[in-house]
């Protein structure tokens, strides 16, 4: 069970409304919120709290710079919307040279790989345009954008979703590299488009800044090999490096299950070298790896660091953003995912507890107001209106009753409006309390009574015989009870004398 309710039954009768709606919030919280939950009478009941066993698995600490070897940059494309970033990943992946042995379909995968023939350099690409990728993957902590290529439709200028991702790369200490797109536009002005940049902050090299960009077609793969060479001079700058031994570290680009192939993902290799046969956990999932294949369907036997990867074998689908890391053993990884569903269950059970706490607190908050306050708050105000006729207590056809309670305790008093507040057939009968206090019922009650026609409840009081006559006189009816529930039910008999009888 992941929420247990403790519920005092030691005096069922006189149990307070507050504890029973209470009970009520809470039921209605778990069942919200997916819990199981049990209602125990006492303490000693509970069960035992969910302590994980099991052991967790980090990445590794910093390499050993001589371990260190060259890797290409993981580039991301951000603009605004319609500048056109998806074309130019549509360009982009077609200028890869690809394998006819494989069928040449270009797959998604989410990620893919471009490598320049005269350097032989190559560049990996994210093929999720966007902030939202972007986001998603830094908010799980996986900061595999090295550098951002900021897409300015050169016809449009710098635009509000420009502004934002320019935003977020600085946040992010990202490099830019700007591509002024859609140059083949008779409308296009790259010039304008530059000094529009300046203005955001985007010193261009063509003012004595350090960021570069490159006019492009993206439509008609115009200068794609010079904005390719940008981000590899870039990266250059950068010496982006990683180490390619050792036990595999990185990032869930894709996941998907294909309906003849299983359970796939598409992986970035951050450090480490991907193999066969690989052990593997992401979040609460975990693989041994049966195949790979990069991102032309070609199959891999291995992969080096900044490579795209869609890896087979996954037993349960990871997440997007979800670190992978490779562990020794089947054993291992079945240990690592135990502790982490046990952490998660924890996690879920403090939030439902705070979800709980809040709901109680508020509900707290109106129900168990103390009378002082409710006074203040003016919750119940004694009627200044003067006496009634008889004939005009029905107020739109509805009979109405009239009640004073008197209890001998705070505590009481509360109980029993608590119980009253939840009274909800205002429209059959209504229910007016007129006054309500601690302690023996006194003249000034009786007064009220008379002059509102009014019952008057008393709850754990003796009402001395002067004071009854006194009643009597008056032709007010004084009820004591000693049992809240059984109050309760008197006033729910008076409300169903005042109600017309059923035809
Ligand atoms: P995204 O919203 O940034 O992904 O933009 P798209 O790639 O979907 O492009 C939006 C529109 O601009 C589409 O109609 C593209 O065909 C068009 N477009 C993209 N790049 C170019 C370009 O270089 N030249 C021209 N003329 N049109 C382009």
């Amino acid at each position: 069970f992941d929420v247990f309710v403790y519920v005092d039954n030691s005096n069922p009768y006189n149990r307070p409304k507050s504890v029973i709606h209470n009970f009520t919030v809470i039921q209605e919280a778990a069942k919200k919120s997916g819990f199981r939950f049990k209602v125990v009478s006492h303490p000693s009941e509970r069960e035992k709290e969910v302590v994980p066993k099991y052991k967790d698995v980090t990445r590794r600490p910093p390499a050993d710079p001589s371990k260190l070897v060259r890797r290409p940059p993981v580039v991301t494309i951000m603009g605004h919307v319609d500048h056109g970033k998806t074309t130019l990943l549509d360009s982009l992946r077609n200028t890869r040279v690809v394998d006819s042995e494989f069928g040449g379909i270009t797959q998604h995968i989410g990620a893919f790989s471009v490598v320049l023939p005269s350097s032989k350099d190559r560049v990996t690409f994210l093929d999720t345009p966007g902030h939202a990728a972007f986001t998603a993957m830094r908010a799980r902590g996986a900061d595999s954008t090295d550098i951002v290529v900021l897409v300015v439709a050169a016809d449009d200028g710098v635009m509000e979703q420009t502004v934002e991702s320019i935003r977020m790369a600085k946040e992010a200490n990202v490099p830019i590299i700007v591509a002024i797109n859609k140059i083949d536009k008779p409308k296009a002005d790259v010039d304008y488009t530059r000094k529009m940049l300046l203005t955001q902050g985007i010193e261009l090299e063509e003012f004595g800044g350090d960021i570069q960009s490159v006019p492009i077609s993206a439509l008609k793969g115009t200068n794609l090999k010079t904005l390719i060479e940008a981000i590899a001079l870039q990266a250059e700058i950068m010496d982006l490096k990683a180490e390619p031994t050792g036990y595999m570290e990185g990032v869930v680009i894709e996941s998907k299950t294909d309906p003849g192939r299983g359970k796939l993902s598409t992986a970035l290799v951050q450090r480490g070298t991907l193999r066969k046969g690989c052990i593997l956990v992401a979040g609460t999932a975990w693989a041994k790896v049966r195949a790979m294949f990069d991102d032309t369907g070609r199959p891999l036997t291995e992969a080096p660091p900044a490579t795209p990867v869609e890896i087979l074998g996954w037993r349960e689908l990871p997440s997007a953003g979800d670190e992978i890391i490779e562990v020794e053993s089947e054993r291992v990884a079945q240990e690592v995912l135990k502790y982490r569903m046990d952490k998660q269950r924890e996690e879920k059970l403090e939030n439902a507890k705070e979800v709980i706490a809040q709901k109680a607190a508020e509900h707290h908050k109106v129900y168990r107001t103390t009378l002082e306050e409710r006074r203040r708050l003016g919750w119940y105000r004694v009627r200044r209106t003067g006496p009634r006729e008889k004939e005009s207590k029905e107020t739109d056809g509805h009979p109405e009753l009239n009640i004073i309670v008197k209890g001998d305790v705070d505590g009481s008093v509360e109980a029993i409006l608590d119980v009253l507040d939840t009274y909800d057939d205002e429209k059959r009968c209504k229910l007016s309390l007129i006054h309500y206090g601690v302690g023996q019922v006194t003249e000034n009650d009786l007064e009220l009574a008379s002059t509102f026609d009014s019952l008057v409840y008393t709850f754990n009081l003796d009402t001395p015989k002067k004071t009854k006559d006194l009643a009597k006189q008056k032709s007010v009816l004084v009820k004591p009870h000693n049992v809240i529930y059984k109050l309760v039910d008197d006033i729910k008999d008076e409300i169903s004398k005042m109600l017309p009888l059923k035809k």
